[in-house]
């Protein structure tokens, strides 16, 4: 039913230079899912010269942005076309519940390419007139090869996320995506494809990370690298990419507080600590994985908590009903399993879940895990665990949850829950974190920057913060009149 996941370079599928492939496992029962290409330096090369050629010679840079636009508006068109085919792919490839996958990020794969479409319509410079003597000014350009390297959580939404604002800038990519979820790759290409966009300007060249990845950042002609996965991941791509000077942004991990004080709407703030953390399988990069509450209110708060999380439906991630389905990867379940573990240790305890459900002895199910009798200090508070786990820590005022929630490296987001504005804008102020939500899930409108502190990542993407990292930002310097300029080698005065 899975078709193979192949290499897509220079406007066809291809296998690999030298024919590896490996196979790609569904997680609702770890059989293969289907063959997919394994990239080496030779196939990066080819995708890397490919598109350097399509950015200097091809049309795709010089178009004129209304034009670039037209021919985004298809991609979006094509993904809403294909929504259902595509959801499935990706729920089959990744676990996460096709609900979730079919409302939520599919559609919002077409959104990105009809937002940043837009927004490459409105790119401007700006003028710095110098009385009559001067006028200055900056223009836009792209920037020529991108690599954009991507994890296996939302796959096809988040490639679009780095697609959609390298092309539209003008600028030509190479995509690298997760090797635990290729097959939403195969998925944009087709799509690409069938909307008849110039070939050259995109191309996928599956692999491994340590190899496919690795050579992509090596290459002289990536410019830019646009990479989101785990932290440790983004340190080592910098590291390599220093040889060639390379420009980055990094979309890394996260531990992101949730902080639910006494005075807030607590009905609401219950239900998005639940989906904020269990939605997408808890492999969220944004996912609520703290969740510190006032004290008055804690056993309360957390026993409806613990209440919530053993009832959501954990099941076949095709089931329309099913709320939580396996995790990515076999290597995945006994990696957060084993922070469940480490938590025991530490002193936590499992209010709920903890083991795999009775009924699935196959596939990389996880019972939704809430750990208690956790302070911030544990390993389990501090480290990302990218799974269906949240940890619950009392505080007692203000000031203390302001400390521990900023007390991890990880500065992502935050999620405050209060009646009271002051505090809540104080809050937002003092937390550390790239974007905060006051009395909110985590909704997201695509013209606000999006990024994260400390050692989750550098830089901002989203509107026009993703043309910052996507274009040159060239000043041009225009003398209106005759202004002096000193006279060298002359013999005479300067
Ligand atoms: P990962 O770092 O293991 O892999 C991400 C990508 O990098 C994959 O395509 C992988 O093949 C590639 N890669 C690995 N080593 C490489 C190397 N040496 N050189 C080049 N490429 C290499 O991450 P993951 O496990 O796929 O994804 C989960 C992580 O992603 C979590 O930490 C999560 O928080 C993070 N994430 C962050 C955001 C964000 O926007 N901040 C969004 C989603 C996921």
């Amino acid at each position: 039913m899975v078709g193979p996941a192949r290499h897509f370079i220079d406007g066809e599928f291809v296998d690999g230079v030298e024919g590896r492939t490996f196979a790609t496992l569904n997680p609702a029962t770890n059989d293969p899912l289907t063959q997919v290409a394994e990239g080496g330096q030779a196939d990066v090369d080819r995708a890397v010269r490919a598109a350097r050629k399509a950015f200097d010679t091809g049309p795709w840079p010089r178009m004129a942005p209304a034009d670039r636009a037209k021919a985004l508006t298809r991609v979006a068109d094509a993904i809403d076309h294909h929504v259902d085919a595509i959801a499935l792919m990706e729920t089959l490839d990744t676990g996460i519940p096709i609900s979730q996958v079919r409302k939520g990020q599919i559609p919002r794969a077409a959104d990105n390419f009809r937002f940043f479409a837009e927004m490459a319509t409105r790119m401007t410079g700006e003028t710095y007139p110098v009385g009559e003597t001067f006028v200055n000014y900056t223009i836009r350009q792209p920037v020529g090869v991108a690599g954009l390297i991507t994890p296996w959580n939302t796959p096809f939404m988040l490639e679009t996320w780095k697609v959609a604002p390298c092309l539209a800038a003008g600028n030509t990519c190479v995509l690298k995506p997760a090797e635990w979820a290729p097959v939403s790759a195969q998925e944009l290409a087709e799509v690409i494809q069938h909307a008849d966009l110039p070939p050259g300007i995109f191309n996928v060249v599956q692999g491994f990370g340590e190899t496919t990845g690795a050579a992509l950042v090596a290459h002289p002609m990536a410019q830019l690298i646009s990479f989101t996965g785990e932290t440790t991941t983004g340190k080592e791509i910098m590291r390599n990419g220093a040889a060639t000077l390379k420009r980055f942004s990094m979309e890394l991990g996260g531990k992101s507080p949730v902080v639910v004080f006494a005075d807030a709407d607590l009905d609401r703030a219950l239900d998005a600590t639940i989906f904020g953390l269990f939605s997408l399988n808890g492999e969220r990069c944004t996912a609520g994985s703290r969740l510190f509450v006032e004290e008055p209110i804690y056993d309360a708060f957390v026993d409806n908590v613990v209440r919530r999380a053993s009832n959501i439906r954990v099941g076949g991630p095709l089931e329309e009903t099913t709320e939580l389905g396996p995790l990515i990867h076999p290597e995945h379940w006994t990696r957060v399993s084993g922070y469940i573990e480490v938590g025991l240790k530490e002193g936590a305890r499992v209010a709920t879940g903890g083991k795999r459900p009775e009924r699935f002895p196959r596939g990389n199910y996880l019972e939704p895990t809430v750990l208690v009798d956790v302070h911030n200090g544990m390993r389990v508070a501090q480290e990302e665990i990218f799974g269906p786990v949240l940890v619950a820590i009392p505080f007692r005022d203000e000031s203390e949850v302001v400390r521990m929630a900023n007390d991890t490296r990880y500065g992502l987001v935050a999620y405050v829950w209060t009646r009271d504005a002051s505090r809540a804008h104080r809050l937002a102020a003092a937390v550390d974190a790239g974007m905060v939500w006051i009395n909110s899930q985590n909704v997201r409108d695509l013209r606000t920057p999006f990024g994260g502190m400390k050692e989750s990542g550098i830089g901002r993407e989203g509107g026009h913060y993703s043309f910052d990292f996507y274009t040159e930002l060239k000043t041009v310097h225009v003398a209106l009149g005759a202004h002096h300029i000193p006279k060298m080698g002359t013999g005479g005065q300067p």
